[in-house]
């Protein structure tokens, strides 16, 4: 697609959200509903194009599927809970209330890491709100993204309520950006991008949700329970190779249990299956691009020339092309880039740390701020902590906390505004205020 027939795409879009806003609550929420069945009616061969075009083991890949849909349900039911206020008036002559209105025609521009996921938690919230939604997926997986669609159009959502651009990103984010009809951007991406995305939007003044790279700290304290730390450090590092937002990049290991955990680590990494995703028991794909594999070896090479130590991996896997070991890397200098930025691949590195306000700074010591994770037994601590990190999402005890039902998004170069749980709703809605003489 093309700048010509994006302006095409935008115009029909406006046409088609006047009738799609006019629907109720209630059957907006029940094409969406239908959505989300033939998507689970459709796991397996959404989650194949997933890993065919991705890399993702095809058991992720499922577990995305059914992770997309959830989405979709959710906003399907939280269509009908798009509440607005009735306030005590100021003055006794007048009546004052709000009402929720979509915010119009809105794109999301989304990645290639979660390619079902990432439209699924914008077009479900968008589509619900009474909004259309233009859909610019990564040019590594554009197919997830027309599969999307094609089950969509099947449930009777218009193609012009969802319609996809694929396309050189320059020309269509050039247009998207600055076209006045398009009154909201949710982007999920790079921070330098989403920076970019936000400069361009100033001239029309649009809405804007970001959702951009992290770097999150994962710190075990001595007193954690090591196999639950081990559990969620294994879930939250090596899930789709590495490659999430919210991956554990730094772990902070508390002087005490530093060698413990980090040999118990390593000795859990090496038992990963690495290769083909398409093969059940497979559990590490490849990265998604040589510059990907290039980043994370470059960053590996150069922790250790600057002192760090390998305990397992650190280089290409014998599967060859773009499969890098998992590898678990001990005492990288913390002025190393592989322990100051987000790595995006399946390496683990681990520094020491003695009191909990030194490792509330280092973790802090970040532009990033999206996800962190506590691993602790210590009821207070893990309250303290939470409170005094400088991010979006806590995980504590857990490694795993993605979720329709509760709000995802970063503070700080992580980005702006939260998609999932109520929260996701009002991303794409205006709320107007109407004061009624009597
Ligand atoms: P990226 O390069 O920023 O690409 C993301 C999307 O932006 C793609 O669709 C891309 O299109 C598009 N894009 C690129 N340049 C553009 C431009 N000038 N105008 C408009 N759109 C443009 O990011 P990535 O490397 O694919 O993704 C990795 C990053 O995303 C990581 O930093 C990760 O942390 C972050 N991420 C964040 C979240 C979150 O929720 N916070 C979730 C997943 C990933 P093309 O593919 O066609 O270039």
């Amino acid at each position: 697609m093309d700048a010509k027939e994006l302006n095409e795409v935008i115009a029909r879009a406006v046409v088609a959200q006047a009738t799609w806003r006019s629907l109720t609550a209630g059957e907006r929420a029940a094409r969406l509903q239908a959505w989300q069945s033939k998507m689970i009616e459709h796991t397996d061969a959404l989650a194949e194009v997933v890993t065919l075009e991705q890399g993702k083991p095809i058991n992720e890949a499922r577990g995305e599927a059914v992770y997309a849909a959830g989405f979709i349900e959710w906003f399907a039911q939280e269509a009908r809970r798009a509440y607005g206020d009735t306030i005590p008036s100021h003055r006794s002559d007048i009546r004052l209330s709000t009402i929720k209105q979509p915010i119009g025609v809105v794109a999301a521009i989304t990645p290639w890491n979660f390619p079902l996921a990432m439209i699924a938690r914008k077009a479900g919230a968008a589509l619900a709100a009474g909004c259309a939604c233009i859909v610019k997926p990564a040019e590594q997986t554009p197919l997830s993204a027309v599969a999307l669609q094609r089950l969509a159009l099947e449930v009777g959502i218009p193609g012009d309520i969802l319609p996809i651009a694929t396309g050189d990103a320059v020309e269509l984010g050039s247009v998207l950006t600055n076209d006045d009809r398009v009154r909201k951007i949710s982007f999920t991406g790079s921070t330098e991008v989403g920076g970019l995305i936000y400069a361009q939007s100033a001239p029309t003044l649009k809405k804007l949700s970001l959702e951009l790279g992290g770097n999150a700290p994962f710190i075990v304290f001595s007193d954690a329970d090591i196999d639950r730390a081990l559990d969620a450090a294994m879930f939250a590092k090596f899930r789709n190779a590495g490659q999430t937002c919210v991956c554990a990049n730094r772990f902070f290991v508390q002087a005490e249990i530093y060698d413990e955990f980090s040999k118990k680590l390593a000795r859990r990494v090496e038992q990963l299956v690495v290769g083909d995703g398409i093969r059940e028991e497979v559990q590490i794909g490849p990265l998604i691009d040589q510059a990907a594999f290039s980043n994370v070896a470059s960053k590996v090479n150069e922790a250790v020339a600057e002192g760090a130590q390998i305990l397992t991996g650190g280089g290409p896997h014998a599967c060859g092309g773009l499969f890098f070991q998992p590898t678990v890397v001990v005492d990288a200098p913390a002025s190393s880039r592989l322990a100051r930025e987000e790595i995006f691949g399946p390496v683990a590195a681990l520094v020491k740390f003695s009191e909990e306000e030194e490792v509330v700074d280092m973790a802090n010591a970040s532009e990033f701020g999206l996800a962190s994770y506590i691993l602790t037994e210590n009821i207070r601590r893990a309250v303290r902590v939470s409170e005094a990190l400088e991010c979006g999402m806590v995980g504590i005890n857990t490694g795993a906390i993605s979720t329709e039902v509760a709000p995802f998004g970063g503070i700080k170069h992580s980005g702006l505004g939260r998609e999932g749980g109520w929260q996701g709703l009002d991303e794409y809605l205006e709320v107007k205020m109407i004061a009624t003489g009597i």
